[in-house]
This record gives structure tokens, C-alpha cells and sequence, in this order.
């Protein structure tokens, strides 16, 4: 849908964005006290800044006690002092200011901590200040339909000893639900969104966006999700600050993911499960028919919003979106030992070991997720290939300390290895191995390529902001797309077999194109002149990168 009204770069700065998530506590820390904070995190601004990125997402740093590893917050308005204080927090986004780079923050108000003072006022009494700003019931009214962390959480209500009533809990019994039926609870929420936007945050990551709308045990309340509420936090952000965005976590089917769009005035961005989810089935079985069954279910985006693409997360790799069979494909591909698995739907490994560090295959895999439409994420550490710690339980494994040099705590701390806050990432994927320095100074590292596939997609407009159009290619393992804004143009190709291929890219690019160029080849394609009208050979996991412009609709064809 076109609002009609010519967009510029500026407006929109999302559509063409690169974004890169990370821990405020694995990253860098400055004091030596084995916890990563702002202080450390603004030392390593440079880094980011280098690699091109323009946005970073920041875990939660609020205090907490920690059960959930901060997704658990016991005060919104203030730092965790593990990581410093609100002045450090305020330098950091400075800092990164200064450097271009936009900082979003994650919003965690589905639920609160158990130890949250609303929740220890609202148990307190039956008729106490904040009772209804949490979902209390005689009985276990309605049992959500399903559970979050099969294995580790049985129930989502739990019965409380001071009143003898049951509270909701979608997540952990220690996670009790905020009300949001409640209005004062939803005015609250826009204090805290007022109060991080005014230290300068550029917009929020909803933590469970669905159900933060929804009201299971609310009495008085039907069970359906509230988009209105969606619609009045956005407009609350939009007053204060023109560019913010919000971007949601919604793992659900195509048909109702889009919903929290709304008409560009819910969620600006969305996570995008189904991609990872297509890209993960394409790369494990070689063929391009989940990426190409993806591209025809992918629903339609207003025209202010946008997926946000992602190798992987901080959460298990997650599997829900594939089919059991192909499921199972996927686990025996990537994850062979059941230790490796996670809540039956997910994988706990990072990438790296996954692909055994074949350059190959991570650089196909990345280069797919930054030619898909939307906005690329990268997870820290994955842009040096970092490895993960399986010795960690639950998700953790893949959220050891950022590795910048070959030190015993990777230069993530100068204080003593066992007083980290988390293990480093086990050989041969640990420091010793893979660091930053290592690979800042060798021109053929991983690191090197990622800062070039960043700097091609920021390049490439037409990526972020044009329609996507899926092509024949002829090849089941082959898959080409084209992107055209204006009279930009993007043609990518991917093999996704260890077979060479070949294709006749002008062909594939239309007989509208002009002056392709090559921005991003595989290493091991040749140079030059493979522009040509004849076959190019695309050799096992290759892929191109080529930017050309489009013969204006109304200029007559030669
Ligand atoms: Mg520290």
C-alpha cells in the first residue's frame, strides 16, 4: 500500500539498517570484577562502528535477580549496578551517537520479576495498591494453551500462600503476568518507554509481544488479543520521537504474524521465524524449496514496516515453523546429540560448530540472511565465527563472554578466568582459536568478509526497500532473486549444493538491467568479465551479488 508520498533514505532509516544484538554483561568488561558493562561496551564502540553496523538490540540490563538471565526485571527504571550507572548508560548512547549507531532496548513488561515491588505489594492483600496490576483467581480459570519451557515449567498458574488465590504466569512461576487490561498498567509502560527514550534509546524490542496483548484469567474479559494496545503505545513513541520504532517478538503462523503490523501503526518490525526457520531447512537439505515455499507464503508488509533477518538469536535456534519431518532433518543435520536440542523445537549450538566453521556454508548462510527481505540482524560473536560453551544449561551455551583476543578470558576481562560471569566458549571455536584480534588482522578472516557482506547490503537500497521477485533458475538447489527500487536493481544467486552450477545471469537479472556490476562473490568464484550474456559457473554453496539499474519503464526498448 503506497502512502503516495516519496520516501527518503532518513525517514525510514530501519528499511536499510543493519542490526547486531548484544549482552551488555557478555561483552566487555572494564573494572576486571568478571561482568561485562557500559563502561567495557563503550571501549568496544570502535569495533561495531568498523564492522557497519547502524543499530545495536541491548538484552536486558535492568536489575534483576537474575533467574532468567534479566528477562526476569525488578525495577524499569534503572541500570543493573553489575553493569554500572545510569550516567554510564547514558555515555554508552552518546558514544554510539557519535559513531551514527541507534541503540534499541528490550521492553520485558509481559511479566514482571516475582520480586518486583509491584508483585510484592499486589500479593500482599486481596485489596492491596497494585492487586490488579497482576491476574489473580480464585482457581486456575483457563490454562494458556500452551506451555513456554516444556520440561522446566509445568503449569502457568500458581496458588500463593497470603491470600490463597492463583496468579498467571505465561512464563515462569517466578515471571507473574502483568494485567495490561489494566489501563494503569499500559500508562506505566509509556512512563518507562518516556523515560529511556528521553536518555536518548531510538525504540523498543517487545519481549512476547502476543502475549503481552492477550488476557487469559482477566475476569470479566474474553481471551483475544488487544491490537489496540499495540496501536496506542506506538503512537505514544511516535509524539516523542519521530524515529523510533518498535520491533516485536512473534513466533506464529504467516497468517496472523502479519496482524501485528496492523496498517504501520502496531509493531514497526517483526522478528522473522519463518525465514530462519526456511533458510535453516534449505542450507541442512541442500535445496532451495523451503526458501522458495517461504518466498510465496511471506505476507504482505505495510509500507513503514519490515522482518528483521537472523542467522541466529540468543534464544535456542527455533525450529517451530518447519514441519515435523523436516524438523527432524534439520535436528539430525545440525544437532545430531540430544543434548544439543532444547524444549523439543529448538537447537542450543551457535553456528560456527553447527558448520563445523566451513567458511562455505556460513558465508552462504549469512549471505542469504542479508538478501532476504528486510532488515539483516547479526548475534555477537558470530561475525568472528565464535564458538559456544554445551557445558551451560538451558540456552546459555550460546551466550559465553565476546572473544577478543587469545587470552584465557578472551580479553573479555583482565580479571581471573573462573570469576567470569559466564565460561568462554570451549575449543576449538573458544579464543585460543577465534578472536577479534586475530582475524582484524588477517585480510581472508571471516571478520574481514562479514564487514564487506555489511557494507553490500547497506549499499544495496534496493534490498531494503523493494519489492521482492523470485526467479527460474532451473536448478532445484539454485535460488535467484531480484530486487528493484526505482531504477535500482539487486540480483542474488545462491547454490545451495556442493555441485557447481550454471546460469546465465543477465538472463536472470531481465532485459531491463544495465551495467551489472558484481559486488559479492564466494571466494573461489573468478574475476572479471562474468557479466557477459553466457553461462557463469557458480561453484558448490557460491553466490553473487550483483547491483545493475533498470531502463526507465517509459524509455523506449533498444
Ligand atoms: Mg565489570
Amino acid at each position: 500500500m503506497s502512502t503516495g508520498i516519496r520516501l527518503e533514505s532518513g525517514d525510514l532509516w530501519w528499511k536499510n539498517a543493519v542490526l547486531y544484538e548484544l549482552d551488555v554483561e557478555t561483552y566487555m568488561d572494564s573494572n576486571a570484577d568478571g561482568v561485562g558493562d557500559f563502561r567495557g561496551l563503550i571501549e568496544r564502540l570502535d569495533h561495531l562502528q568498523s564492522l557497519g553496523v547502524t543499530c545495536l538490540w541491548m538484552m536486558p540490563f535492568f536489575p534483576t535477580p537474575g533467574e532468567d538471565d534479566g528477562y526476569d526485571v525488578a525495577d524499569y527504571y534503572a541500570v543493573d549496578p553489575r553493569y554500572g550507572t545510569l550516567g554510564d548508560f547514558v555515555a554508552f548512547i552518546h558514544a554510539a551517537d557519535e559513531r551514527g549507531i541507534r541503540v534499541i532496548i528490550d521492553l520485558v513488561v509481559n511479566h514482571t520479576s516475582e520480586e518486583h515491588p509491584w508483585f510484592v505489594d499486589s500479593r500482599s492483600a486481596k485489596d492491596s495498591k497494585y492487586r490488579d496490576w497482576y491476574v489473580w483467581s480464585d482457581e486456575p480459570v483457563e490454562e494458556a494453551e500452551a506451555i513456554i519451557f516444556p520440561g522446566l515449567q509445568d503449569r502457568n498458574w500458581t496458588q500463593d500462600s497470603t491470600t490463597g488465590q492463583y496468579y498467571f504466569h505465561r512464563f515462569h512461576n517466578f515471571q507473574p503476568d502483568l494485567n495490561l487490561a489494566n489501563p494503569a498498567v499500559r500508562e506505566e509502560i509509556m512512563q518507562i518507554m518516556r523515560f529511556w527514550l528521553q536518555l536518548g534509546v531510538a525504540g523498543f524490542r517487545f519481549d512476547a509481544a502476543p502475549f503481552m496483548i492477550e488476557t487469559v484469567g482477566v475476569s470479566g474479559k474474553p481471551n483475544e488479543p488487544h491490537h489496540e494496545w499495540l496501536e496506542e503505545f506506538c503512537l505514544f513513541v511516535k509524539r516523542r520521537r519521530g524515529d523510533a520504532v518498535l520491533l516485536g517478538e512473534a513466533n506464529l503462523p504467516p497468517h496472523e504474524i502479519a496482524r501485528f503490523f496492523g496498517k504501520g501503526h502496531e509493531l514497526h518490525l517483526l522478528f522473522n521465524f519463518m525465514q530462519n526457520g526456511a533458510l535453516m531447512a534449505s542450507v541442512a537439505t541442500g535445496s532451495a524449496k523451503p526458501l522458495h515455499d517461504y518466498f510465496a507464503e511471506l505476507p504482505a508488509v505495510p509500507e513503514l514496516c519490515g522482518w528483521v533477518n537472523f542467522a541466529r538469536l540468543h534464544d535456542e535456534l527455533n525450529l517451530d515453523t518447519l514441519d515435523e519431518k523436516m524438523k527432524q532433518k534439520v535436528f539430525e543435520a545440525f544437532a545430531p546429540e540430544e543434548d544439543m536440542r532444547i524444549y523439543g523445537r529448538g537447537i542450543r549450538r551457535r553456528l560456527a560448530p553447527i558448520f563445523e566453521g566451513d567458511r562455505k556454508r556460513l558465508e552462504l548462510l549469512y549471505s542469504l540472511t542479508f538478501s532476504t527481505p528486510g532488515m539483516p540482524m547479526l548475534y555477537y560473536g558470530d561475525e568472528i565465527g565464535m564458538g559456544d560453551n554445551m557445558t551451560l544449561d538451558d540456552r546459555l551455551p550460546a551466550r559465553t563472554p565476546m572473544q577478543w583476543t587469545d587470552s584465557e578470558t578472551g580479553g573479555f576481562s583482565n580479571g581471573e578466568s573462573f570469576k567470569l560471569v559466564r565460561p568462554v566458549a570451549g575449543e576449538p571455536f573458544g579464543p585460543k582459536q577465534v578472536n577479534v584480534r586475530l582475524q582484524q588482522h588477517d585480510p581472508d578472516s571471516l571478520l574481514h568478509w562479514m564487514r564487506r557482506l555489511v557494507q553490500v547490503r547497506r549499499q544495496s537500497t534496493a534490498v531494503g526497500y523493494g519489492p521482492v521477485e523470485v526467479l527460474e533458475t532451473g536448478y532445484d538447489d539454485v535460488l535467484a532473486h531480484r530486487f528493484v527500487w526505482e531504477t535500482n536493481l539487486v540480483l542474488v544467486v545462491h547454490n545451495l549444493s556442493d555441485k557447481s552450477r550454471n546460469l546465465n545471469l543477465c538472463k536472470l537479472a531481465g532485459t531491463d538491467a544495465e551495467y551489472l556490476q558484481v559486488q559479492l562473490a564466494d571466494p573461489s568464484s573468478g574475476p572479471g568479465d562474468e557479466i557477459a550474456d553466457k553461462n557463469v559457473r557458480i561453484p558448490g554453496y557460491g553466490y553473487r551479488w550483483i547491483s545493475g539499474f533498470t531502463r526507465k519503464t517509459d524509455a523506449p526498448l533498444p
